[in-house]
């Protein structure tokens, strides 16, 4: 997995088959958004999209043909200019993860760690009800703006290649991370061993196993570039099994916190000759301050550091 250069993953990261069949050919993909640069530094690649495969033996989906160290570059340049507009939306979806978190933990706050911390909103968020907390993050862009502007201990990089400033972690959260990841396992792996003795581990990441992902197929929100691996609750509980974590939540939706703007720009998105709609709503103070809770098909993870030690792949029969 970690030969620069080369074409990842050659096996799935879940069971270790290397039986796969294709799911989505390159070219059926939907069209990628502006942003990933395409997931590689080659010119010449740039045009063909990965394809998406799904494993003979487990089921789990991803994408192959990429490479890792072009994926860590596009990460490292990545300018998400939309923080700022929707930090509000963002900072309230926070709050809710955190209520989640505090119900993992009776209350109590410690030591975090926020993982692809992006412009820092929940970490910030987390810092002021209490929780001591790190940042890490792979864009430049991003920490800047975390560090800067927000005053937040962010280190720029990934999780593979973290090291921690002295101390482990009460609680770990990945948010919309994990299906950008290298090697899931391998960093979920690594999580396990910052944590603290029943350390508690929160995610998100999209539903590949709802029901708008079984409808729309190809046309899937979720299914653009830069996600590499696509999670069915499943799939996603295995990964944390795998690593040594005990899953005592696991929901198919989240239930975020956004703005009339916010679901109006979204779904803009997806059809482009609506533009002239999204920015009229992207410049709506009211449908700004207008807030509904709508369901997304993400799914919301909670799992605990189980003691006794990490499994090996063997002890768990795959
Ligand atoms: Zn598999």
């Amino acid at each position: 997995m970690r030969e620069d250069g080369a074409s990842c993953p050659d096996a799935c990261v879940l069971c270790e088959s290397g039986a796969t069949r294709i799911l989505f050919q390159a070219e059926e993909c939907r069209t990628p958004r502006p942003g990933y640069g395409w997931l590689t530094s080659d010119p010449l690649a740039r045009k063909k999209v990965p394809p998406v495969v799904r494993c003979r033996v487990c089921g789990f989906s991803f994408r192959v043909g990429w490479s890792e160290s072009d994926v860590h570059a596009v990460y490292r340049e990545m300018k998400n200019t939309a923080y700022g507009r929707w930090e509000e939306d963002a900072r309230c979806t926070a709050r809710r993860m955190l209520n989640l978190l505090h119900r993992a933990t009776g209350g109590r706050q410690g030591t975090l760690l926020d993982v692809g911390c992006g412009a820092g909103y929940f970490a910030d968020e987390a810092r002021r009800v209490g929780w001591e907390v790190q940042g890490l993050e792979p864009s430049r862009y991003a920490v800047e703006i975390a560090v800067s502007e927000l005053g937040l201990q962010v280190q720029r990089g990934e999780i593979e290649d973290f090291k921690p400033p002295g101390k482990r972690y009460d609680a770990v959260t990945a948010f919309e991370v994990l299906e950008h990841l290298v090697n899931p396992v391998g960093a979920v792996g690594r999580i396990y061993d910052l944590l603290k003795p029943r350390g508690v581990f929160l995610a998100t990441t999209p539903n590949a196993g709802s029901v708008f992902a079984r409808i729309l197929g190809r046309r899937w929100w979720y299914l653009e570039e830069g996600h590499l691996y696509y999670f069915t609750r499943a799939h996603l509980a295995k990964l944390l099994e795998t690593c040594g974590l005990d899953v005592f939540v696991l929901r198919g939706y989240l239930k975020k916190s956004a703005s009339v703007a916010y679901l109006i720009h979204k779904l803009c998105a997806e059809a482009k000759w609506v533009n002239g709609l999204a920015k009229i709503a992207e410049r709506s103070s009211w449908l700004s301050g207008l807030r509904v809770r709508p369901y997304f098909d993400e799914i919301v993870a909670l799992g605990k550091k189980r003691s006794g030690g990490r499994p090996s792949m063997s002890d768990l029969g795959v």
